[in-house]
């Protein structure tokens, strides 16, 4: 352990709920979302989205300039879909990391199974839902 902080994703399920329906209407393109929340010792609890100004996206990447964000410390992170069905981080996401973790959703967006999260190294973090 080496005194390492354990880091935790706790999701909302009303926020899972839509993170999937919305990847399930831009599908095949990719979706994405600023995830809202707080974060303390660790657990990085989402309980809420804001769609991104300005965002875009096609079949291989999402994205948004963070310059036309509001400063708002709630902002955790981003969802963002894998149509391709690989969950996996491109270099491309490592290198656009936004906050402390990166949702990624692969296709078919179903289950919490299809549902990841990572952090800025690409190392994954353990999510659970919640009611
Ligand atoms: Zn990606």
């Amino acid at each position: 352990m080496g005194g390492k902080l354990e880091r935790k994703v706790l999701l909302k399920k009303q926020v899972q709920d839509s993170i999937l329906s919305y990847c399930k209407i831009k599908h095949p393109n990719e979706a994405i979302l600023i995830l809202k929340g707080k974060s303390k010792k660790g657990l990085i609890t989402i309980d809420g989205l804001s769609i991104p100004p300005f965002s875009f996206s096609d079949q291989t990447f999402a994205g948004f300039p963070q310059s036309f964000l509001p400063l708002d410390l709630a902002y955790v992170g981003t969802a963002h879909s894998h149509p391709s069905g690989s969950a996996q981080p491109s270099v491309t996401d490592l290198h656009n990391f936004f906050g402390l973790v990166s949702i990624i959703v692969q296709s078919p967006y179903e289950e919490n199974s299809d549902i990841f999260a990572w952090d800025s190294q690409g190392n994954q973090i353990p999510i659970s839902f919640e009611q």
